[in-house]
């Protein structure tokens, strides 16, 4: 189906809304009927149409309709949070005994489920480095019944071969998950490469606008339905009305915004990639990427998102170079209009940094919608206090 007319017009049906271009909030928890035959069919089949908001609603179906539609998919479940995706989806896909294959380092919520809540129900994650499918040979148990991809991570970037690792996954009767914040379904299709179910933090690109939390996982009607019927309705975590709508809105200039973030990152970094104070570019889509060739093959874009190593200095000056800069803000996520950094020092004790550390010395950089010019000299004269 063609980009724009899932963004535009797939599952609008102005006519039931009087005409209005902008699709109504549905901001309603419930839904009446008239005849008990009708209540009791939608009863046992709540996917079958509207009973209670915590199930579906209709502008959050406008929402969920384009979304499976831009990953290919048969369908999709959209949540209060990309968290949620994630929980709502594995659960729904193992029980105790089973063993699942994950990549390391996946985003934090999703590591804290495969190694601190899972094993409390009896399944156990072996985290593997991804880069490698002999890895997710080497980790398989007659047990494994998951994998968890994450291509590329939100740090260091690193990629799976999503296709090897779907073939792989195929053979061994294995379900495989992707979480594809990164690209988007813009940049890469991980269900046309095999892959069985594709999560996204709609909170990122998707939404764009930092102003919501929510997330989407898309797959086969199949296993859809069986997380939506115990999971998703069991958790309560499904978006709200008015959210769906705010990503809705969002969603109308995904292409337009990953565009021109495209084009802002590439002249950051190319200003980076120059100065004396930077050691290495982490980004997919540079040629001194030890996986780009991977990354070309498999992914159209890429944006925003990407890490440096500093050349060796202190924390303390690690510290003044962040707080130093003006227009970028200092926070976590990404996804939205405006530029941000992430000092991974912030993540460990300060007694603990060790300069010697290339991971120590990461800091992770979103450029926004500002002008890159504008962004560059900012970097440049925060970049210079490395000196003294
Ligand atoms: C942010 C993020 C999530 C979690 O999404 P939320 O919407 O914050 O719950 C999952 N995966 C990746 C890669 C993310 O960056």
């Amino acid at each position: 189906m063609e980009l724009s007319f899932i963004i535009n017009h797939l599952a609008e049906e102005r006519e039931k809304y009087c005409d209005a271009v902008a699709p109504p909030i549905f901001q309603t928890s419930n839904f009446y009927f008239e005849r008990v035959a009708d209540l009791r069919e939608r009863l046992n089949n709540e996917m079958g149409g509207y009973l209670y908001s915590r199930g579906l609603n209709p502008t959050a179906d406008i929402l969920r309709r384009k979304l499976a539609a831009l990953d290919g998919a048969e369908d999709a479940l959209v949540f209060n949070s990309g968290a949620a995706a994630i929980f709502c989806t594995v659960l729904a896909l193992v029980k105790a005994g089973d063993h699942v294959i994950c990549v390391e380092n996946p985003y934090v919520w999703a590591q804290r489920l495969f190694a601190d809540i899972l094993p409390r129900f009896g399944v156990a994650t072996t985290f593997v480095d991804g880069t490698h499918i002999q890895n997710f040979e080497e980790a398989r148990t007659p047990h494994t019944r998951l994998v968890y991809l994450e291509s590329p991570n939100s740090w260091d970037f690193a990629l799976q071969d999503l296709k090897a690792v779907a073939e792989w996954c195929k053979r061994h009767n294995i379900i495989s998950v992707a979480d594809n914040s990164y690209c988007t379904p813009i940049y890469q299709k991980p269900i046309e490469m095999g892959i069985d179910l594709c999560l996204q933090s709609a909170t990122k690109y998707l939404n764009g606008h930092s102003d919501v939390i929510a997330g989407v996982v898309a797959g086969k009607s199949q296993h859809i339905r069986k997380i939506f019927h115990l999971e998703y309705l069991t958790v309560g975590s499904g978006i709200q009305p008015f959210n769906a709508w705010l990503v809705l809105r969002g969603l109308r200039t995904l292409p337009l915004r990953l565009e021109a973030l495209s084009r802002n990152t590439a002249q950051v970094i190319e200003f980076l990639q120059h100065h004396w104070a930077v050691e290495r570019v982490l980004f997919p889509l540079d040629p001194s990427f030890p996986q780009y060739d991977l990354a070309r093959r498999q992914m159209r874009g890429a944006c925003g998102l990407f890490s440096i190593i500093l050349k060796p200095a202190s924390i303390e000056k690690i510290e003044n170079l962040c707080e130093s800069l003006q227009h970028f803000l200092m926070a976590v996520s990404w996804g939205g209009h405006e530029s941000l950094v992430l000092p991974k020092a912030a993540t460990i004790g300060r007694e603990a940094f060790d300069i010697e550390n290339p991971e120590h010395r990461m800091l992770r950089f979103y450029i926004g919608l500002e002008e890159p010019k504008f962004l560059i000299d900012d970097l440049a004269r925060a970049l210079e206090s490395l000196s003294d």
